[in-house]
């Protein structure tokens, strides 16, 4: 038997790290807090207006077998969803949770002679012993593997207002929570912290509970996510970008207006930017990433994350109607008025304040990747200890480039080792599911080499 690894941390990152290790002949102990193997925080929504943003044809979790989402989708998946798919479609989030959960755990049976285990329970400490790492659990219990990945994904959103003087049940910090959105009223006017795909998650799960209120989405920039398009095969010409920021958003705008000139769309260079995003990041001074994350990054955002038709189409409805208003403009204090929420904010580019009043705000920022500004437990362990460190970015923790854990001593670990949205520092472009598939094989294919046969 090869590694064993213990990841923290069983959505999707987890759960695709498990399956290339145990591909490897490795075995792996899954640890979840939330128990939602597979899915994490993007899968395991209810709602089946949450629907994925890119076709069923790319979301196979297997790199050598593409077709293995739309293949399950059309087998065991016709439970979930009766109508066939071809590879085009965009499937409700749930369905490729249950996918997900399927593969990683296809029966109970299987599961007791699986080279896969599943534990549900919180990682509250990691301790790196001579020859072994041990991860101590929340119930006392703890778990020894030769290397232990975190997994851990996104962090609970941080509060973009001062909540203190806010009446309970108005201010929402996590908006993937049915019971909150739940709670709101239908004729509730709610105001969105943030315009991107996570505020068109919660205006279609407000509209699916048929609401009738006012909605408002506010963000430093006012950009909205930009639709998808159907996706051309990967066009092959390498793109060379200048390291400067101004530089290389001036190539990528020539760029698009040449591919539009030729009949292309502009989503297809920004496909092949995508491509070479990560290593171009890794080549960025700290200093050209910190112009980028002030100047360009909700450009990116709102160009690289893009709507699903369906998602796409609801949010012109609602823009065109005027059932949503986006502002573009900065929060500036939040108070109490009569049981509504006046929102102090100054416009983009202007100087005087302007003010809106609500009944609910949600707070649609999007997750936390500080490490420096979370609560959770095990994040607090790993800085204190000195076992890992925050990315100068702020992009949670530093690693080196084959996403080992750098210690505070500057010393990259060999047995602690970090996977997905918290290695975005080092990567930038790995919290979707090609990259993290990626990553994980590359990550699997290390730790087999480190630890041929324990
Ligand atoms: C709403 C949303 C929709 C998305 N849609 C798409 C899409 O359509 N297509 C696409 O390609 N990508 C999509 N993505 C991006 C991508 O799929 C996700 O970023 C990816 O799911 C990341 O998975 P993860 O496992 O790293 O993190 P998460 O999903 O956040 O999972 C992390 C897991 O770690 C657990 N955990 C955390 N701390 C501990 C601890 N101390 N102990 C034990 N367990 C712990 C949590 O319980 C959680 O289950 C979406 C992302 C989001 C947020």
């Amino acid at each position: 038997m090869g590694a064993h690894l213990a990841i923290i941390g069983g959505g999707f990152s987890g759960a695709v790290l498990a399956l290339e290790t145990r591909a490897r002949g490795g075995c792996a102990t899954v640890i979840d807090k939330a128990g939602a193997f597979g899915r994490g925080l993007a899968y395991s929504t209810k709602d089946p207006a949450h629907l994925l943003n890119v076709p069923a044809g790319r979301m196979s979790v297997m790199p050598d077998a593409p077709d293995d989402f739309v293949a399950w989708l059309r087998g065991v998946g016709r439970a979930f969803n009766p109508i066939a798919v071809g590879p085009n479609v965009y499937v409700p989030r749930h369905i490729y949770g249950a996918y997900l959960e399927e593969r990683l755990c296809p029966s109970r049976e299987q599961e007791e002679s699986s080279a896969i285990r599943l534990v549900q329970g919180e990682a509250v400490g990691i301790e790196i012993r001579a020859d072994e790492v041990c991860i101590a659990l929340a119930d006392g219990d703890s778990i020894v593997a030769d290397a232990a990945v975190l997994a851990t994904g996104h962090s609970a959103p941080r509060a973009p207002i001062d909540i203190a003087e806010l009446s309970p049940g108005v201010y929402i910090n996590d908006p993937w929570s049915a019971d909150l959105l739940d709670a709101i009223k239908t004729s509730a006017d709610v105001l969105f912290i943030g315009a991107g795909l996570t505020m068109i998650d919660v205006a279609q799960s407000l509209m699916h509970r048929e609401h009738r209120g006012r909605m408002l989405a506010l963000s430093r920039h006012g950009l909205t996510p930009l639709p998808q398009h159907e996706l051309a095969a990967l066009d092959p010409t390498p793109l060379q970008l200048p390291l400067s920021v101004s530089h290389a958003l001036r190539a990528l705008r020539q760029e698009a207006h040449r591919a539009q000139g030729t009949g292309g769309a502009w989503q297809d260079v920004m496909n092949r930017a995508r491509h070479i995003a990560s290593a171009h990041w890794q080549r960025m001074s700290l200093d050209q990433k910190a112009r980028f994350l002030r100047h360009a990054r909700s450009w990116w955002e709102v160009h690289r994350h893009r709507a699903g038709p369906e998602a796409s189409q609801l949010l012109q409805t609602l823009l065109r109607s005027g059932r949503l208003r986006v502002i573009a403009g900065k929060i500036v204090d939040a108070t109490m008025l009569e049981n509504r929420v006046t929102l102090q904010y100054r416009p983009r580019g202007k100087d005087d304040l302007d003010c809106v009043s609500v009944d609910v705000i949600v707070n649609c920022t999007g997750a936390g990747q500080d490490p420096q500004h979370t609560q959770d437990r095990l994040v607090q362990v790993l800085i204190k200890s000195g076992y890992a460190r925050r990315h100068p970015t702020g992009l949670g923790y530093d690693v080196d480039e084959t996403s080992a854990l750098i210690a505070a001593d500057g010393v990259a670990s060999q047995r602690l080792f970090a996977l997905g949205p918290p290695t975005r520092g080092a990567f930038w472009e790995i919290t979707a599911v090609p990259e993290i598939r990626r990553a994980a094989r590359d990550l699997a294919e290390r730790l087999a080499r480190l630890y041929p046969a324990a």
